[in-house]
């Protein structure tokens, strides 16, 4: 579904991404992981063309996103994105949120997109909540909201981007749990995180960034538990 190829980005003098390929393959899960400042939401950023990479290419399917011919709307209505916090707007219930990018941006009609919205409000156990404003969530439910909003144009590949680290820890629980529920639904997903027991249950790959390259690509088992490498084991070392 997606594959970057000698991904390199530099802000002014600082080289961030030094080269970075990997895959993500259909339905798979793949967790980014390394320390802060490795440059994962720099790579997320990339993929959701809210940055531009300085060399590399991103294939999405056949397409190259890098391309600046690339039909930009097109292609974010292929990838779904959550970040860390800030995600809904305040001053709208949740059923506008969910809507307001297919509408505006991908040019939906009303029912449409409230239709499909309920659906996955439903699906969430959040139907109930769409005349809500986020005030009146919890952040787990914002959370939860946010990821059905990234799913309504049925993306190929969801990008998550650290999105439980803002929340209290009890809430951390359900928007992992959505995750992998999303997993078993087939979801291809991508997510930076630092929640290392659910990158080691849940993801079927895990790609550690260090130094602007590529440090692991393997499965949780082989980078997490058995790489021999002193640096990755010192990392995994803070979080057990
Ligand atoms: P964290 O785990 O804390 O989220 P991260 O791995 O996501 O960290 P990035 O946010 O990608 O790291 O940042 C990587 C590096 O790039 C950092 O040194 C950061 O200061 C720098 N950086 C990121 N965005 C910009 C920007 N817009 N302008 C200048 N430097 C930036
Ligand atoms: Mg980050």
């Amino acid at each position: 579904v997606l594959r970057l190829d000698g991904i390199r980005k530099s802000f002014g003098s600082t080289q961030v991404l030094k080269g970075i390929s990997f895959e993500v393959r259909r339905h798979e899960v793949v967790a980014l992981l390394g320390p802060s400042g490795s440059g994962k939401s720099t790579l997320m950023k990339c993929v959701n063309l809210l940055e531009r990479v300085d060399d590399g290419q991103i294939w999405l399917g056949d397409t190259d996103i890098t391309d600046p011919r690339a039909d930009q709307d097109k292609l974010r209505a292929r990838i779904g994105v959550v970040f860390q916090q800030f995600n809904l707007f305040p001053h709208m219930s949740v059923i506008k949120n969910v809507t307001l990018a297919a509408r505006k941006v991908h040019h939906w009609d009303k029912d449409r997109a409230e239709a499909r919205a309920l659906e996955l409000l439903d699906r969430i156990g959040m139907r109930a909540k769409a005349g809500a404003y986020p005030d009146q969530l919890s952040g787990g439910q914002q959370q939860r909201v946010a990821i059905a909003r990234a799913l309504m144009t049925d993306p190929e590949l969801l990008l998550l981007d650290e999105i439980t680290s803002a929340l209290d820890p009890m809430l951390v629980g359900e928007v992992l749990t959505m995750v992998a529920e999303l997993k078993s639904q087939g979801t291809t997903i991508l997510m930076a995180t630092h929640e290392m027991s659910f990158a080691h249950d849940a993801a079927d790959r895990v790609v550690l960034l260090r130094g602007g390259v590529i440090a692991e690509n393997g499965t949780p088992r082989e980078v997490m538990d058995e790489s021999q490498d002193p640096q990755t084991k010192e990392f995994f070392s803070h979080f057990r």
